[in-house]
């Protein structure tokens, strides 16, 4: 939660624009924070365009050693991190240090594995160019801008942030407006560990601040946020021909056969949806169960979630906390209303449990699939549990989606068969959000969802582009690229490509 108030001035000097983070469990004042200027902005972006000399220009054994130190500092801090979090956003600290143990291992791995992934890579010169030696390496972009969110406000931004680093870019980061203090706790950390030198640098604000970001002299943007903001960041980086990481919504599924462990399935499905208050981008949102074990799982998911205690405290009781944007309670009222007048049932919950901070536990069973609740990102703690005849329905349905970011399958025998079928980058089969933890895997999603890659190889090449070179070892009983050319070698030339790939081919069919 937000509110901006203007400082007075102090010492003579002008008044600055702030905001204050609040937290959204008590509307307590967290922390007071600047509102950047573009001005401001742009400053921060040739500081950082300043430290790339330095940062960009260190191998990648040196960069690895202070990026593990940064992982080391967060480590041994983790839990005053996670307060933070809890604080600005509300989960509960458990729930924190879990996103923040992640991303530890996230920097880890991007530190590790850069020169490897990043590195001179010999290729073959093909039999045209056999005197030729020919090798690819992934340079450093500059200066990269990312901008994140607030739901999980340290594991996404450091998919961003660990990777560009890793890479040889140096960052600057707008978070959320509701989460600028864990945002600038992560800068302020690396600061330490690099003598102040801007090779991380926070700038704090509303909306305007990411524009100017969008519109700063940056290399690239990475946004993490709603697909609705991702196309105004966008149409904004395309005034420079800026190019942009989109990792935005979804509306994830999560479909159960006829063979899967029923019980267990409904434990992950509750918690993929509701866990973190359903603030969850890769969070379940929709379950398509097959018809055979559709009762069973509606009767272990329902009274499952009826133990589920809902309320502010960070201690491990609390099961998830408030919802972390006031204005995204009226989303998921009129989410619930409206599967509820198109026919659909509430085994638990309803309109009713959307209070003024906190939503309780809600389970929506067959819903029309036009619906809202299946249709649009709800973003809260409730859960579409609609019946399929067979998998290829459950595929059928999970993909009639515009968004296409995540999943999850349960099934005894055919997990990995319906995993590949579904149109999402990441699914994970008999267990919910794996794929996150796991740093050689890249992450992102496809169509609404968006577009580019963090984490893994994928995410470490994300933030470079590609330099193909070629070294002449001996010169070419064929020299093809001189004026000397003659028609002899054309007619060899003509002759050699024929035999490589004018053979006969009939298409099997
Ligand atoms: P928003 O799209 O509202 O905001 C995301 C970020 O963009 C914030 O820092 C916000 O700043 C900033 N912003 C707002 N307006 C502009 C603008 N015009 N130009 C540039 N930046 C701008 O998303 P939320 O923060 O509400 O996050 C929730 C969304 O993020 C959900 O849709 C969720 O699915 C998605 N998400 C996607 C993930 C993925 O990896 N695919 C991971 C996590 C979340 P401010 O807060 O100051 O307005």
């Amino acid at each position: 939660m937000t509110a901006t108030t203007v400082q007075p001035d102090t010492a003579g000097q002008a008044p600055r624009p702030t905001f204050e983070s609040l937290d959204p469990a008590t509307g307590d004042v967290v922390g007071v924070h600047p509102i950047h200027s573009a001005e401001e902005v742009q400053d921060a972006v040739a500081r950082a365009r300043a430290a790339y000399a330095w940062w960009g220009g260190l191998g990648f054994d040196d960069r690895a050693e202070i990026l593990l130190t940064w992982r080391s500092v967060i480590t041994r801090r983790m839990h005053q991190l996670a307060d933070l979090v809890h604080r600005e956003m509300g989960k509960p600290h458990g729930d924190a240090l879990l996103e923040i143990s992640i991303a530890i291992d996230h920097i880890a791995w991007a530190a590790k594995h850069a020169g490897k992934v990043l590195g001179p890579h010999k290729v073959s010169p093909g039999l045209l160019m056999a005197n030729q030696k020919a090798f690819v390496e992934h340079k450093s972009l500059g200066v990269v801008g990312v901008i994140g969110p607030w739901n999980y406000p340290v594991f996404t931004p450091i998919g961003s942030l660990a990777y560009a680093l890793a890479a040889g870019n140096t960052v600057v980061f707008k978070p959320s407006e509701y989460t600028p203090g864990v945002g600038t706790w992560l800068v302020d950390t690396l600061r330490e560990v690099v003598g102040g030198k801007d090779v991380l640098q926070v700038v704090t604000g509303l909306g305007e601040t990411g524009n100017a970001l969008c519109l700063a002299d940056i290399d690239k943007l990475a946004f993490t946020g709603s697909t609705a903001t991702g196309k105004k960041v966008m149409a904004a980086c395309a005034q420079n021909l800026t190019p942009v990481v989109i990792e935005a919504g979804g509306k994830d599924s999560l479909i159960v056969d006829e063979d899967a462990d029923v019980s267990a399935a409904a434990d992950a499905a509750l918690w993929a949806g509701m866990s973190n208050a359903g603030q969850t981008c890769i969070g379940t949102e929709r379950v398509y169960v097959h018809e055979k074990v559709y009762d069973q799982f509606l009767t272990e998911i329902t009274a499952r979630a009826r133990e589920l205690d809902v309320r502010a405290g960070a201690d491990a009781a609390a099961k998830y906390g408030p919802m972390t944007m006031p204005k995204q309670l009226d989303v998921v009222r009129s989410h619930v209303e409206d599967a509820l007048a198109k026919g659909g049932r509430a085994l638990l919950g309803g309109a009713d449990a959307v209070g003024e901070r906190f939503v309780q536990p809600t389970i929506l069973a067959d819903v029309p699939e036009d619906s809202l609740a299946v249709t649009e990102e709800t973003f809260g703690p409730t859960l579409v549990v609609n019946k399929v005849r067979d998998m290829d329905e459950a595929i059928e349905r999970t993909n009639a989606t515009a968004y296409g970011l995540a999943g999850a399958v349960f099934s005894g025998s055919r997990g990995e068969e319906i995993a590949r079928r579904v149109r999402s980058g990441m699914t994970s089969v008999n267990s919910v959000i794996s794929f996150a933890g796991v740093p050689t895997l890249p992450f992102g999603g496809v169509g609404d969802s968006g577009f580019g890659r963090i984490h893994g190889a994928e995410g470490l090449k994300e933030f470079t582009y590609a330099k193909a070179v070629t070294v002449q070892r001996f010169s070419s009983p064929l020299e093809l690229v001189t004026f000397a050319r003659t028609k002899v070698t054309e007619g060899r030339l003509a002759q050699i490509i024929t035999v490589l790939h004018g053979g006969k081919k009939t298409l099997k069919r």
